[in-house]
């Protein structure tokens, strides 16, 4: 397939936006990034799309996600507002995930997919809760990104909260699906895991170590880090150490770790986040919703810390994102040179392709060269002031839109043409959502802690 009549944005470093040139799609790679002149005299019988002079990009990463919390929006929560985020964890999300079934977990996983493939982002990082049906969940949501076509990196939440069990049944979890993985392609190689653990402050000594016993060799780990200073308390009265430093003494934190958050960490632990070259991923609409601060992310980026963009289960929408980041570290600051575009390019693009391209090693990802992955959306941006590779991350911020996203592809192929979805039958998700949502509703509604109790 030759992709042509398009403004490539290669996302390469240097970035270059090409005018002259086209892309040739074979097995999922691209074959050729050439003259677009030359590979259409050359290959005439090649299938092709024309992007009628659309921005042809890298589909968007998102480095850190919750698929299960779709059935969220819109639910009223009793009693009194939450006063902190460990009121939105008791009051929220912890009787939500309660009350998912497997049937649940699916259709989340499908809402948030569909979601995702409409908004060109073509690869996430989940971590998954679901306290009463453990056993299966990561297959469910396997099966539900092998039929969107999209590419996703899947993990379970261990936690000691619901008791010994359900620890062990998490940590099985995990383990049974890195081995499914690592034994044969689930989803044609598109669907990889890593060994999901909560937080620090839901963890017990022994079950940490009993996560980095069960998990297989060169296993890395995807935990939420310091999100508010309740986890760095409740670590300081567990171990008298900080939450990095208790992580690292069992042994979880490494080149293959996914630190969510680390908003409350202080400079030794952002010390052993780089040396142990462990990703961090920010999530700015998730952390000024739950008020718990802004991480330092231009400090920890000047360290050498690999921080990454993720959404937290916003919108798969990751344009919203890098607006609510390239905002909020200047107000935070009270400072407007923080966070300029090209310190968001290097974590919402390099790191993010990075560490997708960490878990899908055999080609590059987020990045359009002869060689990578035909991950690839086509965005129709007709921008009124001009347009260059360096100055794309400010036309991002305030020009792009994600209804401009109007093809997504991976793997070369078209999982949404002329915004049309062509491997998830949107009315039908949305409608078994709706009935699934109105139960989990009712259920929440029985797990929820009264507000004497919370
Ligand atoms: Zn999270």
């Amino acid at each position: 397939m030759i992709l042509h009549n398009a403004r490539i944005v290669t996302w390469d470093q240097p970035n270059q936006i090409l005018t002259d040139r086209a892309v040739r799609i074979e097995d999922g790679i691209i074959e050729e990034l050439a003259s677009e002149r030359d590979l259409l005299a050359r290959y005439p019988q090649d299938e092709r799309i024309d992007a009628g002079g659309q921005l042809l990009m890298p589909g968007n990463i998102c480095a850190h996600t919750h698929f299960y919390g779709a059935f969220a929006r819109g639910m009223a929560i009793p009693g009194r507002a939450p006063r902190d985020f460990p009121d939105i964890l008791r009051k929220l999300w912890w009787p939500l995930d309660k009350s998912l079934t497997l049937e649940d977990v699916r259709f989340s996983a499908l809402v948030c997919l569909a979601d995702a493939v409409r908004h060109g982002t073509t690869t996430l990082i989940d971590h998954h809760a679901s306290p009463n049906a453990i056993d299966g969940s990561l297959d469910v949501i396997g099966e539900a990104v092998e039929s969107s076509g999209l590419r996703a990196v899947l993990c379970y939440e261990v936690t000691d909260r619901d008791g010994a069990a359900k620890a062990e049944a998490g940590i099985a979890e995990n383990v049974r699906f890195l081995t499914r993985c690592a034994q044969g392609k689930v989803a044609e190689g598109r669907v990889a895991a890593t060994f999901g653990l909560h937080a620090g402050l839901t963890l017990s000594d022994a079950t940490l170590d009993a996560c980095r016993g069960a998990a297989p060799a060169g296993t890395g780990f995807h935990i939420h880090v310091a999100e508010h200073e309740s986890d760095e308390y409740d670590s300081l009265a567990r171990s008298g150490q900080r939450v990095v430093d208790r992580l690292q003494a069992h042994g979880i934190l490494g080149e293959r770790t996914i630190a969510a958050h680390a908003v409350h960490i202080d400079a030794r632990e952002a010390m052993l986040l780089k040396e142990s070259g462990t990703w961090v991923t920010h999530q700015p609409r998730s952390n000024m919703n739950n008020g718990v601060g802004a991480a330092d992310v231009g400090s920890l980026q000047r360290l050498g810390v690999r921080v990454c963009l993720g959404n937290d289960g916003f919108s798969n929408a990751m344009w919203e994102e890098w607006k609510t980041a390239y905002l909020l570290h200047k107000v935070w600051n009270r400072d407007p040179r923080r966070m300029p575009g090209d310190r968001l390019v290097e974590m919402a693009v390099h790191q993010n392709a990075a560490l997708a391209g960490m878990f899908f090693p055999s080609a590059p990802l987020g990045v359009i060269r002869t060689g990578a992955r035909a991950d690839l959306i086509l965005v129709d941006y007709s921008p009124t002031t001009p347009l260059a590779a360096g100055n794309l991350p400010w036309h991002i911020v305030f020009g792009f839109h994600e209804s401009m996203v109007t093809l997504t592809m991976v793997e070369g192929r078209v999982l949404m043409r002329d915004r049309q979805l062509l491997t998830l039958d949107v009315e039908q998700i949305t409608a078994r959502s709706r009935e699934l949502a109105a139960k989990v509703w009712q259920r929440y509604a029985t797990f929820v802690p009264a507000d004497s109790e919370a």
